[in-house]
Order: C-alpha cells, then structure tokens, then sequence
C-alpha cells in the first residue's frame, strides 16, 4: 500500500510561480508635493522587477527635459478629447489648465499579463480608478515628517519660487484630508526605511490570493491527489 506522506506524482507550485502567475495590481503612490513620492517612485522603478511605469497622455506643454513617450504622450486638446469620448482613458482629471490621462490599453494589457504598473498621478484620478478597478488598485499616501521638513525638501530640490512652494503648500492641506481613503500610509523620514516600507506593502500584495492564477488550480489537484492517496 502506498504511503499517503509521499505522493508519487500530483499537482506542483514552486515559490517563483505562485508569486508572479497572478493578475498585476495597480499600484498608486501619492503625496503632499516634496513628501518623496517621485523619488520614492524612481527607486522602485530601478529596483523592482516586474514593475512598469503608466505613461499618461497630457496636454500640457513639454519641458525641455522630457521626452515624448517617455515621460508623458504628448497630445492636442482635440486628441485628447478625442481619447476620453472613445473610452480610451481610465481617468482623467484637470490640472492648473492642462488635462492629464491614464491610457486604458497598455494597463489593461499589463495587469491581464500578471505584470505591476506604477501611477503617478493625482488625487481625483486614484479616487476614478476606485470606481472602476479597486480590486486591482493598491494605494500608499507618503506623509512628510513634519512642515517644516516638507518646506526644506521643497526648497532643496531647487526646482519652484517661494510663490510656487506656497501653492503647492496650500495644495497640501487639501490633499492630506484625503489620507483615510488611502489603503496605506508611509511617513518618509528616512529615505531607506520608507522605500523599504513600500517595497514591503508591494511584496506582501502580490500575494494576496484574489490575484493568483495558479493557487485555485494547484490547490484542486493538491486535494484529488490527497484524497486518492488516502483511498489507496
Ligand atoms: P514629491 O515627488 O513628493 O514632490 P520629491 O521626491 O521630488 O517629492 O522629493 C522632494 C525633495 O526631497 C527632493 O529633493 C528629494 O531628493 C528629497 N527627499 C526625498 N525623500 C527624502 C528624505 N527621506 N530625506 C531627505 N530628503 C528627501
Ligand atoms: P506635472 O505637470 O508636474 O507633470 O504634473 C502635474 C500633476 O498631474 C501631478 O500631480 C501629477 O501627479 C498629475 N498627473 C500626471 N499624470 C496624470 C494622470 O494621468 N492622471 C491624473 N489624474 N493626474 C495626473
């Protein structure tokens, strides 16, 4: 008689599979302009495999430093009105004049082929894409320590006029009320220790088991090849 401890052949998973058969997950990152979601963001993108950047249509003008396609798809308001009245968008929103979208195609297309996407985008786009894809969606508000922490980052980036930080500071307040809709919460003081937060929030998601296409399967095999090896 057979020993039901070793099954001789039967259903199989290794670690590497259970982790990346699944659907990809959506994942948004945002922030308090200058709490460290961009650099945060870059790090992920350098370091994580399997993770790939949603590049969203824009209006706006492009900066000498960007590139088409890279940073943004570049397009006319005509386009772009074009785009959202043929369903092409996920979300869209208005910022400071400009329209910015998330294009359908390439992110349905990556979270059907088990790959993550990565979302820069604003408050009022996450809150549309909780409409339509929770599920698939992980989100992560990155709180600066403290204000006057916020101000020295906003200022040692070099980047905005004390007008502009001032805006973005008001921005802020706004945007901060909105932390409770968020799935998770990083305070980022040190660069590393936030970083790692995320990386961990990113870990643990990708194996929850809605999103797994092989544990279904594997753990039906698992229980016929038990059941005949107890029959046995
Ligand atoms: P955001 O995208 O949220 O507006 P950035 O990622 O551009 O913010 O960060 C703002 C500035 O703060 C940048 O100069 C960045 O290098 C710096 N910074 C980010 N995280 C930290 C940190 N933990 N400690 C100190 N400086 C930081
Ligand atoms: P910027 O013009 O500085 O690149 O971006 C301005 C703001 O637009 C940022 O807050 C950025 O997160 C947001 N944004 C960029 N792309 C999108 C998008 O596709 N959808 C939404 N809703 N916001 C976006």
């Amino acid at each position: 008689m057979p020993d039901p401890s070793t099954p001789s052949v039967g259903s199989t998973v290794t670690a590497d599979r259970a982790e990346e058969e699944r659907r990809g997950l959506m994942l948004v990152l945002s922030s308090p302009s200058g709490a460290g979601k961009s650099t945060i963001a870059r790090m992920l993108l350098e370091k994580e495999k399997g993770l790939e950047l949603s590049i969203s249509v824009t209006t706006r003008p492009r900066r000498s430093s960007e590139i088409d396609g890279v940073h943004y798809h570049f397009v006319s308001k005509e386009r772009f009105i074009e785009m959202r009245d043929g369903g092409e968008l996920l979300e869209w929103a208005e910022v400071h004049g400009n329209y910015y979208a998330t294009p359908r195609g390439p992110v349905e297309a990556a979270i059907e082929g088990g790959r993550d996407i990565l979302f820069d985008i604003d408050i009022q786009g996450t809150f549309q894409l909780y409409e339509t894809m929770r599920s698939d969606v992980v989100s992560i508000f990155v709180l600066p320590p403290s204000l006057a922490e916020m101000k020295n980052r906003l200022r040692g980036r070099g980047e905005d006029a004390d007008d502009v930080i001032l805006r973005r500071m008001e921005t802020a307040v706004g945007e901060m009320k909105h932390w409770v809709k968020y799935d998770y919460v990083v305070v980022n003081e040190k660069l590393e220790r936030a970083y790692d937060s995320v990386r961990s929030i990113l870990k643990a998601e990708r194996h929850k088991q809605a999103r797994s296409s092989v544990i279904a399967p594997f753990i039906d095999g698992f229980v016929s090849d038990l059941e005949e090896a107890l029959k046995a």
